[in-house]
């Protein structure tokens, strides 16, 4: 048996052992009035798992808990290179348990295995690894000023931080958010989405081997108007860092101004162009870009190129290359090793996106490949790479953000053309420009309001370099060392010398 077998990962999801608790306080814990949702295997629609739903009552708990576990400073004043070795141990357990976590990832949300071990389990160990070698290298300031004064600038953890988190890549974000702010000393409430929740109940499990003390780190599943609710209007809650849709991260810069002013980053939707001028210097490699770009994880990626704008000339020629890119993408089981791409989320987000398809139908898109629900004998929501060719900018499909495989193509004339329709978008996370020509890629690069530009690429990243969006894609970035400061207050002390 090998890990490219798919009866390796039926026999090891047959014997899985799913925690469905709440972890409050260093304890796995029921919702106190014994409420739980379900969790369903999107690949075949049957129930995976009942999680604690967390309530008003539940999340005043982890939030008590976070609070006493920052005010005693077990965490929040330890050696920043005792924090790094426990961080880092927790790294070290989720690299040894990277199937196990990666499985969870799969039968709860139904992306391919192989991304998960390939791309979510390294990203999230490394995150929490890099997080705890760069801390104990973190030196405060002391300001330029007279000879009578000492003034120190001096970075300090916020407090109790919650995340709150999406259902895409529930461990990777997950780890961007809370490897950032524990580093810096904070205690963290992790939020799942509903959809979600199991990978992040084990990794609470694998935080308390790691010897991250009680309360430090939380994790509360729960329906997101009731648990995400509650850690937004919390008096106590410091700071939320949040990723998920552009309507909830609005939601909590109310819910902010409605409870203690907390800091809230926002990390939401996407609608990303991608754009081909004709001097692209390797189409074929531009085509299977574009081809990743909007289907891989079933399309679900906030910065999906989802827009894509080809210039005339080479129009037809490389949409048929994108079209026979997509026709390699698959569908297919997401335990098997060699599927591309998986089921949707839940049936809910297989409908908004079939909505979607008919309405570009109706409303004059030309449909050019896909469109259609797969694999009905299963039980569960798939849909096929879907290709549109459209003439206008305000379709649905062109303007609004689908979270789905399903591909909106216009053509363009000049440059600047480009940039007027790409920027045509309250959106402004991703954007992708192939191109030969030095100077053009620096002007497209200046011109796109976007947190986030491939030149000659697309999807590439590291946790060395920022991740975020402008306009209603939010503010605030994640990874880097840039991520420090959502975490940190900047304390200035004024100390006076006096005379001798
Ligand atoms: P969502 O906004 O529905 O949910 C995100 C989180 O917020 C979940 O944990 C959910 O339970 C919680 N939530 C939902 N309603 C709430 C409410 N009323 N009050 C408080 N909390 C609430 O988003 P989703 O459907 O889980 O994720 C898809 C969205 O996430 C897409 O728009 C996608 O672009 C975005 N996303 C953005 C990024 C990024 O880095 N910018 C990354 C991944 C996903």
């Amino acid at each position: 048996m090998d890990l490219h077998d798919l009866t390796y990962w039926q026999n090891k999801a047959a014997t899985l052992d799913i925690g469905q608790q709440a972890f409050i306080n260093g304890e796995f814990v029921d919702a106190k009035n014994g409420a739980t949702f379900e969790s369903i295997n999107p690949a075949m629609g049957v129930k995976l798992a009942d999680v604690a739903a967390c309530q008003q009552e539940d999340i005043d708990l982890a939030v008590a808990a976070a609070r006493t576990s920052f005010d005693s400073g077990l965490w929040s004043r330890m050696h920043p290179r005792d924090r790094k070795k426990r961080l880092l141990n927790l790294a070290g357990l989720i690299e040894q348990h990277r199937e196990e976590l990666a499985l969870l990832e799969t039968l709860d949300m139904g992306k391919p295995i192989g991304d998960a071990l390939l791309y979510d389990l390294p990203e999230t160990a490394n995150c929490f690894a890099w997080y705890a070698e760069a801390i104990d290298k973190q030196y405060d300031e002391i300001a330029p000023t007279g000879a009578d004064v000492l003034a120190t600038i001096t970075r300090e953890p916020v407090g109790v931080v919650a995340a709150v988190v999406p259902w895409n890549y529930p461990l990777m974000i997950g780890a961007w958010k809370a490897a950032a702010a524990l580093a810096v000393g904070n205690s963290v409430i992790l939020k799942p989405a509903e959809q979600s929740s199991l990978s992040a109940l084990r990794l609470a499990a694998l935080a308390a081997q790691a010897d991250i003390p009680d309360g430090v780190f939380n994790v509360v599943p729960g329906m997101g108007a009731v648990a995400g609710k509650a850690l937004g209007l919390h008096a106590d809650v410091d700071c939320i860092s949040f990723t998920g849709s552009t309507a909830t991260g609005k939601r909590f810069m109310e819910y902010s101004g409605q409870s203690n002013l907390k800091r809230i980053w926002l990390e939401c939707g996407g609608k990303s162009p991608h754009i081909v001028f004709e001097d692209c210097p390797d189409l074929d490699k531009a085509a299977q870009a574009v081809a990743i770009g909007i289907f891989s994880n079933q399309g679900e990626v906030c910065i999906a190129g989802s827009r894509l704008y080809v210039q005339e000339s080479i129009y037809d020629v490389f949409m048929n290359k994108v079209t026979a890119c997509a026709r390699r993408m698959h569908p297919g089981n997401p335990l098997d090793p060699k599927s591309n791409m998986g089921a949707m989320v839940d049936e809910r987000q297989m409908r908004k996106v079939l909505s979607y398809i008919e309405d570009g139908i109706r409303q004059g898109a030309q449909l050019r490949l896909g469109g259609q629900q797969v694999h009905f004998d299963t039980g569960g929501y798939f849909i096929e790479p879907t290709i549109f060719d459209c003439d206008r900018q305000n379709l649905s499909i062109v303007s609004e953000e689908i979270f789905g495989p399903v591909l909106a193509a216009q053509k363009f004339n000049t440059e600047a053309q480009a940039i007027a329709l790409a920027n045509d978008s309250p959106y402004g996370l991703g954007s992708g420009v192939w191109t030969a020509n030095l100077g053009r890629a620096h002007r497209m690069s200046r011109q796109l309001r976007a947190g986030l530009v491939w030149v000659n690429c697309y999807f590439d990243g590291d946790i060395t370099v920022p991740f975020g969006g402008v306009k209603q894609s939010g503010f605030g970035r994640d990874k880097s060392l840039h991520a420090l400061d959502k975490y940190s207050d900047l304390k200035t002390t004024w100390f006076s010398l006096g005379s001798s």
